[in-house]
């Protein structure tokens, strides 16, 4: 069964935008409760080790420098089937191609500059969440 559970960042482009509030309000209406948060500045060996598994993509090295590029703010969020209702909350990468009323259609700039990150599985979720949490197993 598919966990509560999900990871999100809202990325340095809608934060250093100030736009942090307005998407976390927009997600709590949508049924999702902020169960951890921080705000950080990621380091680029922090960067590089959370997108590996991008590493050969040709926008690698752009998307760790957009990454590393100001501050971002990792976010646990718990909602029924939380992985699958976030990811269709936040809309597609590209926000061109976003459905109306998801966080990318609203607040994206960009294919890269794109508002924020959702965890793409129950086990990358679990991941992620220890990767900027470290009392993840405990929440
Ligand atoms: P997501 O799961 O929707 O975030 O998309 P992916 O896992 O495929 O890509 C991770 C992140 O890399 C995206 O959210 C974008 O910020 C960036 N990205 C993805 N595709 C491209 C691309 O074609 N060009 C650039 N410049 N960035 C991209």
């Amino acid at each position: 069964m598919a966990g509560n559970r999900t990871l999100t960042i809202i990325k340095p482009d809608a934060f250093g935008a100030g736009k942090a509030g307005k998407i976390i309000a927009h997600l709590e209406a949508g049924g999702f409760r902020v169960v951890a948060a921080r705000v950080m500045h990621l380091s680029t060996a922090q960067a590089e080790e959370f997108y590996g598994v991008h590493r050969e993509r040709p926008f690698f090295r752009s998307l760790v420098t957009f990454m590393t590029s100001g501050k971002c703010m990792p976010m646990i969020l718990e909602k029924a089937d939380a992985v699958a209702e976030l990811r269709r909350a936040i809309g597609s990468t590209d926000p061109a191609e976003a459905a109306e009323g998801t966080v990318r259609k609203l607040y994206a700039e960009s294919k890269e500059r794109n508002a924020i990150h959702a965890s793409d599985s129950d086990e990358n979720a679990t991941r992620e969440s220890r990767f900027f949490f470290a009392e993840a197993g405990t929440l």
